[in-house]
Order: C-alpha cells, then sequence, then structure tokens
C-alpha cells in the first residue's frame, strides 16, 4: 500500500476526514492506497488559501512567476521515473509512454506557461478618443478550480494548473478519485518554489468534493476536463454565482480514409491513436470512414496491426496496450462491443473479449461494417474498439463525420491538397489533423465545439480564460 497523504491545503500535506476512497493498481486489480475524502471544511479551507495566497500571487511580477514556474518544471524533469512510475501505478499506463509523453508534456506545459506568463497580448495603450489615453489591463481573476478526469491524471493537473498561475490566479485541483496519486505528488513540488496556498489539492468524490468547490462563493472560475454530463451538472451549480466556466468534455473523432491516402500510414496511425492509452482518450482515432474503393485493405491491415498490439504488463517497455481503469469502464466496454455484435451487422474482426487474468484489462478490438448510426459509431466507448464504416462520397462522409453530438477531434487522410483543406474548412471539429492523429503541440489550442464543450487548453489561448480584459482611460 502506498503511504500517501491525501490532501494538499495551504502548503501542507494533510490528511482527509471523510470516508476513504479505495485507488487500485488497474493491471492488477488490488489495492494500492486508501484515501480520505476531504471534509466540508478541509475544501473550505484550501479554497481560503487560495484566497489567502491571491494577493500575495498576483502581485508578484510575471518575471518572478515565470522563474518559480521555470523550477517547477525543473524539479518534475528531476524525479521523472518517480511521476512515471507512479502514474503507471495508479493508471496502467505503459511505462515508456507514461515517461515520454504524460510526464515529458507536463514538464513542457510548465516551461512553455512560465514563458507566456510574460508575454500576454494585448491591444496597445494609445489615444482611441481625442483627449483621452486608454491601457489594457489583463488582471487574474483570484480563485479557480480545476476538476481533472482519470485518463491523463498528471497531464491534466498541469494542464489546469500551470495557465491559472502563470495568468497570476491561485488555484484548488480536484483529481479524479480513482487517479489522485500523481497530482497530490505535483502540488508537493509546486509548494517548494511558490508561495504556500497558491496551489491545493483536495480529492473526494465529484458529487460531494467536487459538487462543494464548484457552488463556493469565493471561487471565480471552473476549469473542468471530464465527461459531458458533469459539464452540465456543473453548469447548473455555477448559476447562482455567475462564475466562468471551460469544458473540455467528451469525443468521438472521425478518421476519413479518402480513396487516394497512404492506407499503410493510415492504418498505422489508427493502430496507434485508437488504441493509445486503452482508448481512454477524447481524441482517440475510433469512428474510421474508409472509402469503398480502400475499405477492403484497409479493414484486412487493421485486423493484422491490432492482433500485433502488445497487450500486458505495464513496466514492461515492450507493452503498448495496459487496463482499462476500473472494472465499471471495461465492463461498459464490452457492453458496447456486445450490442454491435447482436444487434447490429457490424462484425467483431477481432477482440470483444476480456482476457483470463488479474486486471481490468480489455482485448483491443476491431469492429468492421458499422452503420454511421450504429450506438459503436455515435457514442463514447473509451476503450480499445475501433469501428469501420464504409462511404462512397464525399457529401456523404462529411455529413456522417459532422453527425455526432462531439466536436473536438477528426482527421483526413488524402494526397490532395485541395480535399485536404476542403473537409478542413467544413469537418466540425476543434482540431482537424491531416495525414496523422492524436499529435498535441503545446503551442496550439485543445478544445472542441458542440458537446465536446468551449475554450481552450494549452497555447496562450487558454490563459484568456483565467484572466479579465480591463479598460482604464485617462482624461488628458
Ligand atoms: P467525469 O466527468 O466522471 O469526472 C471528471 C471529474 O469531474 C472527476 O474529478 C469527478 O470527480 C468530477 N465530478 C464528477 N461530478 C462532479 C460534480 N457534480 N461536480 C464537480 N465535479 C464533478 O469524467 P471521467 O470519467 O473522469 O473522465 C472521462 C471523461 O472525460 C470522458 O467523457 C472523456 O471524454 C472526458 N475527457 C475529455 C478530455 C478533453 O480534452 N476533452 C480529456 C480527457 C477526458
Amino acid at each position: 500500500m502506498i503511504d500517501s497523504h491525501s490532501q494538499f491545503i495551504g502548503g501542507k500535506a494533510a490528511h482527509g476526514s471523510e470516508s476513504p476512497e479505495a485507488v487500485f493498481n488497474p493491471a492488477t486489480g488490488e489495492q494500492i492506497a486508501n484515501l480520505p475524502s476531504a471534509s466540508r471544511a478541509q475544501v473550505d479551507a484550501a479554497v481560503a488559501a487560495a484566497q489567502a495566497a491571491f494577493p500575495v500571487w498576483s502581485a508578484m511580477t510575471p518575471g518572478d512567476r515565470s522563474r518559480a514556474m521555470l523550477k517547477i518544471a525543473d524539479r518534475i524533469e528531476q524525479m521523472a521515473d518517480d511521476f512515471a512510475a507512479l502514474e503507471m501505478l495508479n493508471c496502467g499506463k505503459p511505462v515508456g509512454t507514461v515517461r515520454a509523453v504524460d510526464v515529458g508534456n507536463t514538464i513542457d506545459v510548465f516551461r512553455f506557461y512560465a514563458g507566456a506568463a510574460r508575454t500576454v497580448p494585448g491591444v496597445p495603450a494609445g489615444e482611441y478618443r481625442k483627449g483621452h489615453t486608454s491601457m489594457l489591463r489583463r488582471d487574474p481573476l483570484g480563485v479557480c478550480v480545476g476538476i481533472a478526469p482519470w485518463n491523463y491524471p498528471l497531464m491534466m493537473a498541469a494542464w489546469k494548473i500551470a495557465p491559472v498561475i502563470a495568468a497570476g490566479n491561485t488555484i484548488v485541483l480536484k483529481p479524479s478519485e480513482h487517479t489522485p496519486l500523481t497530482a497530490l505528488k505535483l502540488a508537493e513540488v509546486c509548494a517548494e518554489f511558490l508561495p504556500e496556498g497558491v496551489v491545493n489539492v483536495v480529492t473526494g468524490s465529484g458529487a460531494s468534493v467536487g459538487a462543494q468547490l464548484v457552488a463556493h462563493r469565493a471561487v471565480r472560475m471552473v476549469s473542468l476536463t471530464g465527461d459531458v454530463a458533469t459539464g452540465r451538472k456543473i453548469l447548473e451549480a455555477v448559476a447562482p454565482t455567475i462564475k466562468r466556466t471551460h469544458f473540455e468534455l467528451g469525443g468521438k473523432a472521425p478518421v476519413i480514409v479518402l480513396a487516394d491516402a497512404d492506407i499503410s500510414a493510415a492504418v498505422a496511425a489508427i493502430a496507434e491513436g485508437g488504441y493509445y492509452n486503452a482508448g481512454q482518450d477524447c481524441t482517440a482515432a475510433c469512428r474510421v470512414f474508409a472509402h469503398a474503393s480502400v475499405y477492403d485493405r484497409l479493414v484486412a491491415e487493421l485486423q493484422s496491426a491490432v492482433q500485433n498490439i502488445a497487450m500486458g504488463d505495464p513496466a514492461d517497455p515492450a507493452t503498448q496496450l495496459g487496463p482499462l481503469i476500473t472494472p465499471r469502464q471495461r465492463d461498459r466496454v464490452d457492453g458496447f462491443v456486445a450490442r454491435a455484435a447482436a444487434d447490429t451487422d457490424a462484425e467483431i474482426v477481432t477482440g470483444g473479449y476480456v482476457p483470463d487474468g488479474p486486471g481490468f484489462f480489455y482485448a483491443p478490438t476491431l469492429v468492421a461494417g458499422a452503420g454511421p448510426a450504429d450506438e459503436i459509431v455515435q457514442k463514447e466507448v473509451f476503450g480499445p474498439v475501433v469501428s469501420v464504416t464504409r462511404f462512397g462520397e464525399d457529401e456523404q462522409v462529411l455529413g456522417w463525420a459532422n453527425d455526432s453530438e462531439y466536436g473536438l477531434a477528426s482527421s483526413v487522410w488524402t494526397r490532395d491538397v485541395g480535399k485536404a483543406a476542403q473537409f478542413a474548412a467544413r469537418l466540425q471539429y476543434g482540431v482537424t489533423w491531416i495525414n496523422t492523429h492524436s499529435v498535441n503541440a503545446t503551442e496550439m489550442p485543445h478544445g472542441g465545439v458542440k458537446s465536446s464543450g468551449y475554450g481552450s487548453d494549452l497555447s496562450i489561448y487558454s490563459l484568456e480564460h483565467y484572466m479579465t480584459t480591463r479598460h482604464v482611460m485617462i482624461k488628458h
């Protein structure tokens, strides 16, 4: 069992005093921690600590804030192996990718926002009315709340914390009750270099700790990465206090493979992007539409690529596919696949079963011949499951791709640059990749439209959520 504190409030580690949340290693199914949740008084104390830290932190110059954030990034880099081991234990992510992607991105995000803190853009001061000088101010909001999911616990903590504090705010972060360990460790690292109370972490369920935080009168802003239903609940909860919100919700990414595409490249990207993080990714390459002329070849090549995905012990460097986060999530995924097999014309080409042995694994699964309106094509499965649908005309596939409640990520595979530009213009998604899938850049925004939410993580555009834009006018 891991001996971890369960709260980090006002610069100090603490133990919660409410009923404990059991934390598991999903690769073995064994319990690895038992963390008492934050009490109502502790949630209030975390908000109060963030409130008390705000005048101190917001009065520091962007340069001083930036230097502190660079030190945080350096420390995470020094502790990269510890963070990777803990994240692997709590999520079952394969150790090679967790070190390179989750921890590597966390370091990069702190470094990026350390720089961004010093270069916030805006309209220059000037005489926009005769005899008056106008100045623009970009001021922080105060106490912000970050609510994070379980699929990228450390990275999502970084995506919330770094832009919030770069802008001069303070934060209370609530990680997922399933995966609190790396966020608690990150708060400790932050506290080494920041005034006490700038970064606080409270743990517990969404229904208790999360709900109390987002409704709190002293909180000015809530940023959620999570489920659409959670976004709806939070919108209702913040209505009485008119808080700002920023939502990164679900996704169901279409992967459109046109007749002239490099099929081998598309297959390799789907075999990686559809099954990466066991498909527990809101941009997963899970909804493939293949032109009729390339459909058979794509399904055949994808079948053999998927059958070669190495599933197993996340600590083994050769492992590509780890377990799902909980037995509940695994059963939910299995339900989608079973219904696709029983109720539709789709065929389970490979996978579609729970392998024998410990842990919450699900076999990498390929579903061919799915119809565009089938549940498996419309709903977010959030598991290692990719569906392939045959299409005939460009207009048809554009219509199918946009026929989704989600609008987060999409990709188009073609050698025709004009077609690529047309598809990119007409796809209703926050990101469109051409001849690649699921590749982020810290400098570029990550966010969706429709039920996928609004606003951006990453990039300087994320800072907008955490600052007010104010006008000061001086009469000459
Ligand atoms: P979830 O919505 O169940 O939980 C997310 C967080 O919200 C958790 O910390 C949870 O405790 C908290 N929460 C739940 N109810 C709450 C409430 N009433 N008030 C305040 N907080 C509450 O999501 P999850 O199951 O952890 O994560 C999976 C979901 O997240 C998927 O739908 C996925 O698409 C989405 N996701 C989206 C992105 C993106 O960038 N768009 C990234 C990762 C995950």
